[in-house]
């Protein structure tokens, strides 16, 4: 059986003349297969019967499989994906009462290698990177089974999305062209990759980046994600800062809040003084049980005095709204199990 996921209009010419079809039937199959997410040959209704059912007979839309979907009571969708070689990845579609965006998290590794203590990939180890189409795969799968459209992407799931740079960019260059999905409403979550994110800069593209910040200092912050003794904040600051001058973006901060661990007045001040000329928005996101460590988030009324101490700089700052959290879909909590 020949794939036809993340197959390019002149791949699909290939495949459908060696079937035997004129070589204009590309397109429209190519249509149904981005544009309208078909979710099987029977579909494609501007084919002829024939041809439809070559294609049934020596290809198949996608070899990744909805292994097990979960509705949350806030509508927050999650798949568990199985994908070529029997490894499982999840993605989230998230999507809000009174927004017509519909957003889906994917993931771009299965696992991760950073291990940050509060998250449950890290928890996995890293197994291996997903391949681009691997990446826009799970955005169509959404589609086809939703019949709705993404309108956002966030590269907020599995994985480390700057350590697979090559194929996250070669995945965000096929979102915008053939799902037609621009920069602006995609973003990159980081955990602090340097190069990555210097040649990101070099790429000026209108992508928003976010940046797992969680702590303000080094000694504090290695507790927390342990790939800051290769990547100190310092350093990393001075990569976005560089970056948000060559592109004019502005980077999100994400801060997961943990009880009695990083949730201090004293730290608020100091993210304060760390990020000052740094163009960005903070994003204070409350700890999600993921974890196999003890951790609680702080009380809303910690995160509000934490919170007001930061909007003191001026910025403008978010408490993430908890999705899908009875469906262990909420951030951090995606395993792959
Ligand atoms: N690896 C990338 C992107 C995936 S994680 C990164 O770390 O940025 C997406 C976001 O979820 C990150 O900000 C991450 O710190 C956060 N996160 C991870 N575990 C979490 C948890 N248990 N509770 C809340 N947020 C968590
Ligand atoms: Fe990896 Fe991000 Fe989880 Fe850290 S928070 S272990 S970088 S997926």
């Amino acid at each position: 059986m020949i794939s036809l996921a993340g197959k390019n209009l002149e791949e699909l010419e290939k495949i459908i003349v060696d079937l035997g079809e004129q070589k204009f039937r590309a397109k429209q199959l190519y249509a149904w297969l981005y544009k309208k997410s078909a979710a099987s040959f029977d579909e494609m209704t501007n084919l002829s019967k024939d041809f439809r059912e070559t294609l049934k007979q020596n290809t198949i839309i996608s070899p990744i499989t909805i292994k097990k979907k979960q509705v949350s009571k806030d509508g927050t969708i999650k798949y568990l994906l199985e994908l070529e070689d029997g490894h499982t990845v999840e993605t989230v579609l998230m999507r809000f009462d009174n927004r017509p965006n519909l957003s889906a998290c994917v993931s771009t590794q299965v696992g991760c290698a950073v291990k940050c203590l509060f998250c449950a990939t890290g928890q996995r180890g890293f197994i291996r990177n997903l391949k681009a189409y691997e990446i826009v795969e799970q955005i169509l799968t959404i589609q086809r089974d939703t019949k709705l459209e993404v309108t956002n992407v966030v590269y907020m799931g599995q994985g480390e999305p700057l350590y697979n740079f090559d194929e996250v960019m070669k995945s965000v260059n096929i979102i915008n062209t053939e799902l037609e999905i621009g920069n602006r409403r995609i973003t990159l979550s980081t955990s602090g990759v340097i190069p990555a994110i210097n040649k990101l800069a070099k790429e000026n593209r209108q992508l928003t980046l976010a940046f797992s910040m969680h702590a303000p200092n080094i000694e504090l912050r290695q507790k927390l994600v342990p790939t800051e003794k290769k990547y100190p904040l310092p350093d990393i600051i001075k990569a976005l800062r560089n970056l948000t001058e060559k592109t004019g973006r502005r980077v999100t901060i994400e801060y997961v809040m943990i009880d009695g661990m990083n949730d201090t007045i004293e730290l608020a001040k100091e993210m304060n003084n760390v990020l000052k000329g740094l163009n960005c928005n903070i994003n204070l996101i409350p700890y999600n049980s993921a974890s196999e460590h003890d951790l609680q988030p702080p009380s809303m009324h910690t995160i509000n005095k934490f919170k007001f101490i930061l909007e003191q700089s001026g910025r403008k700052v978010t408490v993430r709204l908890k999705r899908g959290d009875d469906i262990k879909a909420a951030c951090g909590q995606l395993s792959g199990n």
